[in-house]
């Protein structure tokens, strides 16, 4: 793989781009590999990534039903912060936002990483308690935050109305080093970087069955024909509940539709994020202009990838209050993405009952942020088969034993 730098696209500009290799390889499935991962979303390939880089295992397979990224990973709206109250929450999103750093550096690929900062708005006196616990809750972990009061919400974010007559802005959780990333990006960058170490990338690939013997899974039976493995990792985020049922075991994960809309672009009038939970909706503006928004998630379990003008209008009538400017603004897009949660709103990264098959889920409404801290620690579960310090309490054990890690104030709607 030919690495990407200034001096490439210098000479790819003189030969009229035609010396540009393809980011990653379409092979055609071995029949025999030591690591499958299923879903070539963030985290699947995140996971190949670091089994690759950190434990030198590379006869991978990542296979996808459909085109690599094309699930959430393509889909949301790539709020990366990592002000999360609960210890073992804090120690991965932080992990994962500290990659995000690096990323561009690390796997030669722009992920275009943009720590513009995220602000998470009060709007009740139970959320500026709930912040202030939240910002004490960060210092103690290292993670940076400070909560601020209206005056200094007003300096960060010019257009927003502080004095709204129902909910008027008390203050709010600011995380200084919190922001975005180009979502596909992260996707492809990743996936050029395991195509690069010699792993199989298998799009419209999609698998049917799990194949077990003894108390271990064997292969998968896939549309492109059966594949054995040595080891099996689960990463499907909304379809985690099928791939469970097909290798024999049940999750405590609901799937539901979460929906997001972007406006026209228009010139730059917001240089951070901004996140209203009371109201439910937050937003922040592309490169392109746009005013990037999302909502809540149905509330009834679905598997719909597509958006309803319930949404739209129910986000947008929310937000209007708090920026005004939006009521003149016209919407282009809407979409959804199908998204796995769990009850205490923390992921699952654990071993199953079958030996050799590991799962990761439970991302719900939040998982962009995690993609890389995500991938480093479910490549170590991979690898040892056993957790790591980040993955110790995400076990599935602790729905059995009442170990919740609950998370449903930081992200129950918020991303
Ligand atoms: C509208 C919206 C907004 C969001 N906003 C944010 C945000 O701002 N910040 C944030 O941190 N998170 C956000 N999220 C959540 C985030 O997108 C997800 O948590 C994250 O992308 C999950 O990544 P993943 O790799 O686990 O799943 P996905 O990207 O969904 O990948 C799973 C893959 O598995 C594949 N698959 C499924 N079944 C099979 C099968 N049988 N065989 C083979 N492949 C299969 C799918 O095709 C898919 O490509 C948002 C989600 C949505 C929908």
């Amino acid at each position: 793989m030919r690495r990407y730098s200034a001096f490439a696209i210098a000479r790819e500009a003189l030969r009229h781009h035609q010396g540009w290799e393809r980011a990653w390889r379409s092979p055609e499935p071995k029949k025999r590999y030591k690591v499958i991962v299923i879903g070539a979303g963030g985290h699947g390939l995140a996971t190949a990534y670091y089994l690759g880089k950190n434990h030198g295992i590379r006869d991978i397979a990542v296979l996808d039903k459909g085109w690599l990224g094309g699930g959430n990973t393509g889909r949301n709206t790539t709020i990366i912060r990592s002000n999360y109250l609960q210890d073992p929450s804090a120690a991965i999103y932080e992990k994962a936002r500290s990659l995000y750093e690096t990323f561009s550096l690390d796997l030669n690929y722009n992920g275009m990483f943009s720590p513009r900062g995220v602000l998470m708005l009060a709007q009740t006196h139970h959320e500026v308690r709930g912040y202030q616990r939240t910002a004490h809750a960060n210092a103690l972990q290292g993670v940076e935050t400070e909560f601020v009061g209206p005056e200094r919400v007003k300096e960060i974010v010019p257009i927003i109305n502080i004095e709204g007559p129902r909910y008027p802005v008390l203050g709010g959780l600011w995380q200084p080093r919190g922001g975005t990333a180009r979502h596909d990006a992260i996707a492809w960058g990743y996936a050029r970087a395991c195509s690069g170490m010699g792993m199989d990338i298998i799009q419209k690939c999609a698998v049917t069955g799990v194949r077990s013997e003894g108390g271990k899974v064997t292969g998968v039976t896939t549309t492109r024909g059966d594949i054995d493995c040595e080891k099996l990792a689960i990463v499907v985020a909304g379809h985690s509940g099928h791939l469970a049922d097909m290798a024999g075991f049940r999750l405590p994960i609901e799937s539901v539709a979460l929906q997001a809309l972007v406006s026209e672009p228009i010139k730059p009038c917001m240089d951070c994020v901004v996140m209203a939970n009371t109201v439910h909706g937050y937003m922040s503006q592309s490169d392109k202009g746009e005013m990037v928004i999302g909502g809540g998630a149905d509330g009834h379990n679905n598997y719909t990838q597509r958006g309803s003008f319930l949404h739209v209008e129910e986000t947008v009538r929310a937000l209007v209050e708090t920026f005004p400017m939006i009521s003149r603004l016209k919407m282009l897009r809407q979409w959804g993405g199908i998204v796995d949660m769990t009850g205490d709103r923390s992921p699952i990264l654990s071993k199953t009952p079958l030996g050799n098959c590991f799962i990761n889920c439970g991302w719900g409404t939040g998982g962009f942020k995690a993609i890389p801290g995500s991938g480093w620690a479910m490549a170590e579960l991979v690898a040892k088969g056993e957790p790591g310090p980040l993955a110790a309490e995400f076990g599935l054990d602790r729905f059995r034993e009442g170990r919740f890690i609950d998370e449903s104030v930081a992200a129950g709607v918020a991303h």
